[in-house]
């Protein structure tokens, strides 16, 4: 067995467990040595959220969308703690976890990931369902199956947000639905998918058109109540009804304590190109919740999980440079392209060298994700399953 490195008395310790935490973590395991290693996190299953929308239509199991963490660092040499950070000490690189425990690290990995943001406006809280995680679905296939219960041409279903998973979203209802009530989208912006390839928007916009769904562009959700939801517009305001409100209009960091507290930036924080805090050097923030304080909304990466993946491996490589007391490199996002699903048995593609959309492209989507899911063997798994299937 190769031993640790010299001189790491403390672990590498990782908070948080998706995109970016776990790739962090799956990297560092393929390091000769091997450094210790410790991802906290609070869940027992990884979640490949792009897949969410197959697992709500039926059209994937869980345990190919949801492997368990378990199976998923099995040999790999990383301690799992089941728990949740509340905590960082960043002058003493100490973390305190929800249950009481306090860890000591050589180098910090933060990658907490975002949760939806309501910006405040009154009623989202209280009456909105959401399309985030797993424990998301549920209710929401609740409510659909109500729907589909007591069909009605009055009933309505409102999406707020019209970026990807509100599009996505948007044509896997109204699939799901079929007729029971009708969808609408609601965009504050000019345009449906503001950040997504021209084909994509286009085929997108042909999806929901086929669908019959209803789009409100350059239209603000004031308000929402358990019935209804008051929208402002160029037309001045108006009320709208609806059986269901499902809100994916925006996210914001999730983040533990952090002592001393710091200036985040665009509501997110701020890292060196080394993915770096420029003050604490020994610790690292990826994913969702950082921000590259030199670019702006379109110009720096995106917050994807394809994001996310590479600057988890990009991360585990600068921790070995640091044990190995090598100089640090400077992240660059490949972009590898964007895939949407549209709906059942429907999607759209540009990027891995092509534009494509329709059946092709939703089996294709299925198995370029499959190659990104963490753990190989699982994949494999997951492969035979997607390959079979009709
Ligand atoms: C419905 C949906 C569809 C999407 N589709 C796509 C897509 O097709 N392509 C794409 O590129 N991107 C997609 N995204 C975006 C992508 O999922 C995120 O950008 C990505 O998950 C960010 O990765 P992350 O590691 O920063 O955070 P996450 O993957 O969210 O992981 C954060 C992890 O941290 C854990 N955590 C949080 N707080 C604590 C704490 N205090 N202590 C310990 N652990 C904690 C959480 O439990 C979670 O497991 C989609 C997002 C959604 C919601």
């Amino acid at each position: 067995m190769t031993p640790p490195y010299s001189g790491q008395v403390q672990p590498i310790v990782v908070i948080g467990g998706g995109f970016a935490g776990l790739s962090t973590a799956l990297g560092i395991s393929r390091l000769h040595p091997r450094p210790a290693v410790v991802l906290i996190e609070p869940r027992d299953r990884f979640v490949f959220v792009p897949l969410l929308y197959e697992l709500m239509s039926g059209e994937l199991k869980g345990w190919e969308v949801a492997p368990d963490y378990a199976s998923l660092l099995e040999g790999r040499g990383i301690s799992h703690l089941r728990d949740r950070v509340s905590s960082v000490d960043l002058d003493s690189s100490t973390i305190t976890t929800a249950s009481g425990q306090a860890l000591h690290y050589s180098q910090l990995v933060m990658a907490t990931g975002a949760r939806p943001d309501d910006f405040g406006i009154p009623g989202v809280r209280e009456h909105a369902l959401h399309f985030h995680t797993l424990t998301d679905l549920q209710p929401l296939q609740e409510r659909l199956q109500e729907l589909r219960r007591h069909p009605s041409g009055s009933s309505s279903l409102v999406i707020a947000g019209a970026g990807a998973t509100g599009v996505e979203l948007a044509c896997k209802v109204v699939d799901l639905l079929n007729g029971a009530a009708s969808v609408q989208l609601i965009e504050l912006g000019d345009q449906i998918l503001p950040r997504s390839k021209a084909f994509n928007r286009e085929q997108a916009e042909k999806a929901l058109h086929k669908r019959g769904v209803t789009i409100h562009l350059n239209t603000k959700v004031e308000s929402v109540s358990e019935t209804s939801v008051m929208l402002s517009g160029q037309q001045g305001t108006r009320e709208l009804h609806h059986d269901g409100l499902v809100w994916t209009a925006g996210s914001r960091p999730t983040l533990p304590d952090l002592s001393p507290s710091m200036e985040l930036h665009r509501g997110r924080v701020p890292v060196t190109a080394a993915l770096r805090l420029s003050a604490y050097p020994n610790v690292l923030a990826l994913g969702d919740i950082a921000v590259d304080p030199e670019g702006d909304e379109l110009t720096s990466w995106p917050h994807s999980a394809q994001a996310a993946i590479q600057q988890g491996q990009f991360a585990a490589r600068e921790l070995q440079a640091k044990l190995r007391h090598e100089d640090s490199k400077s992240f660059i996002f490949k972009d590898l392209g964007e895939m949407l699903s549209l709906g059942i048995g429907d999607a759209t593609i540009t990027g891995l060298g092509l534009t494509l959309a329709g059946p092709l492209a939703f089996k294709l989507r299925r198995l370029t994700y499959l190659t990104r899911l963490p753990g190989l063997s699982l994949g494999l798994r997951a492969a035979g399953a997607w390959l079979v299937s009709p």
